[in-house]
């Protein structure tokens, strides 16, 4: 993420849950790694009420103050496993500096929660600041159903990977259990959310699900965004897909596709 520009500094963060299969052999799996396994002392780090759900479950989560620059040549610093308690987490193994887990945390248990409720594969959740997606929720006052039919209209490809569009949320403040409600909310009907003047959140089975959603968008963005600077106008001023070449995708796929009836 960080060869792609998306996480500058300090900025994004990553978590993945544990299959049960990997939950049960931890210890024997980081034996002979840098990551540290912890047997006692693990104090449970009281966060919020953490859904029921998802109490128990495992994360490997990155870090607060880590880089992604750097993250690939020290995990066992920058990354860490949690197990989800009922009012936070216990640390397992990992962050041996003493680092905490990023401070999107709230966002990322509750994330992890809205969409194991509609998908029980779901495994990952990716926070990152996607350049071109960024500058788009800067241009103009974009809403869930805008960018959605904006992000279609320009690539074909889009209504094919989130067919079920991407969600907007204004902006808010970072790292508050309010911006994880509200992003969980949003994800009980999309996997991709965007935070206007921040960032997006993908949420998928793997890595290149989530990864995958987010460059489908960024790429989308770009084009968008290029159309409106070469033409000098708006996006659907231009010979881009109309709602009836997406509804025939629709058809194709099988899926209802959102904001097409008029
Ligand atoms: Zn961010």
């Amino acid at each position: 993420m960080w060869n792609k520009g998306w996480d500058e500094y300090n900025g994004g963060n990553v978590s993945y849950r544990l299959t049960k299969e990997e939950a049960s052999s931890i210890e024997a799996d980081l034996e002979g790694t840098s990551y540290t396994y912890y047997t006692e002392n693990r104090k449970e780090v009281e966060v919020l009420d953490v859904p029921e759900h998802v109490q128990g479950e495992y994360l490997l989560i990155t870090a607060s103050g880590s880089h992604f620059r750097t993250l690939c040549l020290q995990p066992h610093e920058d990354t860490g496993i949690i197990q989800l308690t009922p009012k936070g987490y216990r640390v397992v193994a990992g962050f041996v500096t003493g680092k905490r887990p990023t401070s999107e945390i709230f966002m990322h248990i509750l994330a992890h929660a809205a969409r194991l409720k509609v998908d029980s594969n779901h495994r990952v959740v990716i926070h990152n600041h996607a350049t071109n997606i960024v500058i788009y929720s800067l241009l103009d006052e974009v809403t869930s159903e805008s960018l959605t039919l904006d992000l279609w209209s320009v690539l074909t490809e889009s209504i094919v990977v989130f067919h079920d569009g991407i969600a907007v949320l204004p902006w808010e403040v970072p790292g508050t259990q309010l911006i994880g409600d509200d992003t969980a909310r949003e994800l009980e009907t999309h996997r991709l959310v965007v935070w206007a003047k921040h960032g997006v959140l993908s949420t998928g089975k793997d890595y290149q699900d989530c990864f995958g959603l987010i460059e489908t968008a960024d790429k989308a963005a770009h084009i968008a965004l290029e159309l409106k600077r070469v033409s000098g106008k708006s996006i659907h001023e231009n010979n881009v897909l109309s709602k009836a070449d997406l509804k025939k995708v629709c058809d194709v796929l099988g899926v209802e596709g959102k904001y097409l009836n008029d």
